[in-house]
């Protein structure tokens, strides 16, 4: 289902114009506005999911299978050594548009994309239970 006040509704249905790489009943791929770097592409559902929260798992593996497709078309295209897939769930994780999409952004040796988190050290117990109490929720 499409969502009214959705932009990337509007764009992946072709009601808003956008740099399309590919498109099919369920997907557009379209390059991003505001590009991390040269070849940012965003693959967008169809319908609407606000996150991965809401996202249906067939769609999510269609979804994945097709960035399969289209990485390697970038990476070949951009002449890029490395690609980061950035998929982001919420405000505090950085998504600004509330419709699922998955980022591939092209990456280069002393580039100036930062995706990268500072590790943490962690607990070898505490992550055996904390294992498994995520498992008890799946
Ligand atoms: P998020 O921060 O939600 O993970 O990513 C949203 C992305 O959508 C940003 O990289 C932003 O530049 C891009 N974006 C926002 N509005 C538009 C638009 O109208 N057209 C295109 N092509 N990209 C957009
Ligand atoms: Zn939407």
């Amino acid at each position: 289902m499409k969502k009214d006040d959705c932009i990337f509704c509007k764009i992946a249905n072709g009601e808003i114009p956008s740099s399309t790489v590919y498109e099919d009943d369920d997907f557009r791929v379209i390059l991003d506005i505001a590009p991390a770097a040269k070849g940012h592409a965003l693959i967008l559902p169809k319908e609407h999911f606000a996150n991965i929260f809401e996202l249906d798992g067939v769609v999510a593996g269609k979804l994945f299978t097709l960035a399969t497709k289209v990485a390697p078309a970038i990476k070949e295209e951009m002449g890029c050594s490395g690609l980061n897939v950035v998929q982001n769930n919420g405000a505090s994780a950085g998504q600004t548009v509330d419709h699922f999409h998955l980022h591939l952004i092209p990456r280069n040796e002393g580039d100036d994309v930062s995706v990268k988190w500072v590790p943490k050290e962690s607990d070898p117990e505490e992550n055996a239970k904390l294992a498994e109490k995520i498992a008890g929720r799946m």
